[in-house]
C-alpha cells in the first residue's frame, strides 16, 4: 500500500480490482467530476465575487442540467467544485463522506452513489486497518498508467501515545550510505533502488530513439511511465519504512538541516537521488515526530565532519578520508559515526536551551 502525506491528511492508496464494466464506469465518474470542476472554474472566472456557496449552488443545478453530474454523488459534486476553488483560494475542508462503504476487512470497496460502480477488491489495503472508519475522511478514485487506485484520506490529528524509549539517536546522511547513526549503525542505501534507476534511464534513452508519432515510441512512453511509478513508489515506501522506524525507537531524532547546506553543486545522478531521497526522508522523520510525539531537531551541518564528537578539537580531513583520528584525545572513529555523535550533541544542546524555560512556567502557574 502506498502512503502519501498531505498535511494533516494522511493518504493510503491502494490499486482496484474489478470487472471491465467498473472500470467504464469509474472512467465515467472521473469524467463526471472533471467536468463540474471545469464548469466550476468557468463559473468562477466569469462572475466576479464567486464564493464557496455559489459553487455549492451551481453544484445543484449541474445535477439538474446534467444527468451525468446527477449521477454523482452530492458530496462528491460539492468536492468538485471546492477542488476548483481552491485553486484560487486555500479552502479545502469538505470530504465525501458518503457514498462509500469498506468492509470489515478492509478488502473490498463498495461505491453506492448514482454511478453504481459496485464491490471492488482492494490491493494492498492492509495499512487501513490501523484507522478507524471515521478517521476516514475522503475517498477518491484516481486513474494512473497501471489501472485504478482509490485513495483514502486519513485524519491523523489525534497523537499515538508512546511510551518514551530514553534514546536519543544523530543521523548523518552520505553518498554511499543512506545514513550512519550516532550508534555507529549503518543503512545501506536499497540496491533495489539503484537497479531501477539504471533501469529507467534505459527505457528514456528507448523513448528518445523511436520515431515521433509511432506505434513503438507510444509503448515505450507507456513503459518508461510504468517504471517511474514504480521507482517513486520504492523510494517513498523506503523513506516512510526507515523514518517510521527510526522515530519509533527513539526519543530525540537530530539530523543535518540540510537546506542550509544548499546541496552541493554536483550533477552527478547518484547525488542528485540521494538529495531527493533524503529530503523526502527527513519530511517523513518530521511527520512521524509529530504523530508519536518525538522531538526532531534539524542542526546546522557545519563542523559536523570536522570536529571531534570527544573532545571538540578540529581535525580538518579531506572528503576521502574515511576515518576520524583525534591526535588530541586519541579518539579513532568512522568517519560518519563521528559526524553523527556531534549532530547529537548540537541537536540535545538546541532542545536543552528550550526546556530551561519549562520550570519556570509552571512555578509561576502553581502560585
Ligand atoms: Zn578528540
Amino acid at each position: 500500500m502506498s502512503i502519501r502525506l498531505v498535511e494533516p491528511m494522511l493518504v493510503l492508496e491502494a490499486k482496484l480490482k474489478g470487472k471491465t464494466e467498473q472500470y467504464n464506469l469509474i472512467d465515467e465518474a472521473i469524467r463526471a467530476a472533471l467536468f463540474v470542476r471545469n464548469k466550476a472554474l468557468r463559473y468562477w472566472m466569469d462572475n466576479r465575487g464567486t464564493g464557496k456557496y455559489d459553487l455549492s449552488a451551481l453544484c445543484a443545478v449541474l445535477a439538474k442540467e446534467f444527468d451525468f453530474a446527477k449521477k454523482l454523488n452530492s458530496q462528491a459534486r460539492q468536492s468538485s467544485a471546492e477542488r476548483a476553488w481552491s485553486a484560487f483560494n486555500r479552502f479545502f475542508d469538505n470530504y465525501k463522506q458518503t457514498g462509500w462503504k469498506l468492509s470489515k476487512d478492509r478488502k473490498y470497496l463498495t461505491l453506492t452513489d448514482g454511478f453504481k460502480i459496485g464491490r471492488l477488491k482492494l490491493v494492498g489495503s492492509r495499512d487501513l486497518n490501523f484507522y478507524q472508519i471515521e478517521q476516514i475522511k475522503r475517498v477518491r478514485l484516481v486513474k494512473r498508467a497501471d489501472g485504478y487506485y482509490a485513495q483514502f484520506c486519513i485524519d491523523v490529528d489525534r497523537r499515538k501515545e508512546m511510551s518514551p524509549t530514553q534514546t536519543t539517536i544523530g543521523l548523518d546522511v552520505g553518498l554511499n550510505h543512506f545514513y550512519t547513526d550516532s550508534n555507529g549503525e549503518v543503512v545501506e542505501n536499497p540496491r533495489f533502488l539503484r537497479k531501477s534507476e539504471r533501469q529507467l534511464k534505459k527505457l528514456q534513452r528507448k523513448v528518445s530513439k523511436r520515431k515521433k508519432g509511432s506505434a513503438n515510441r507510444r509503448k515505450a512512453i507507456k513503459r518508461l511511465a510504468r517504471k517511474h511509478l514504480q521507482v517513486s513508489r520504492q523510494r517513498k515506501d523506503f523513506a516512510v519504512k526507515t523514518a517510521r522506524c527510526v522515530v519509533r525507537s527513539n526519543d530525540l531524532i537530530a539530523y543535518e538541516d540540510l537546506q542550509v547546506r544548499n546541496m552541493v553543486k554536483n550533477h552527478k545522478l547518484a547525488k542528485s537521488i540521494s538529495d531527493a531521497s533524503w529530503s523526502m526522508f527527513r519530511d517523513w522523520v518530521e511527520y512521524f515526530g509529530k504523530v508519536f510525539g518525538k522531538v526532531t531537531v534539524a542542526v546546522p551541518p557545519q563542523y559536523t565532519s570536522q570536529n571531534c564528537s570527544t573532545c571538540g578539537t578540529t581535525v580538518k580531513k579531506s572528503l576521502s578520508e574515511g576515518t576520524h583520528q583525534c591526535s588530541h584525545c586519541g579518539t579513532v572513529l568512522d568517519r560518519d559515526h563521528n559526524a553523527a555523535l556531534n549532530i547529537l550533541a548540537i541537536g540535545l544542546n538546541r532542545v536543552g536551551h528550550t526546556q530551561i524555560s519549562t520550570p519556570v512556567e509552571s512555578s509561576t502557574s502553581a502560585s
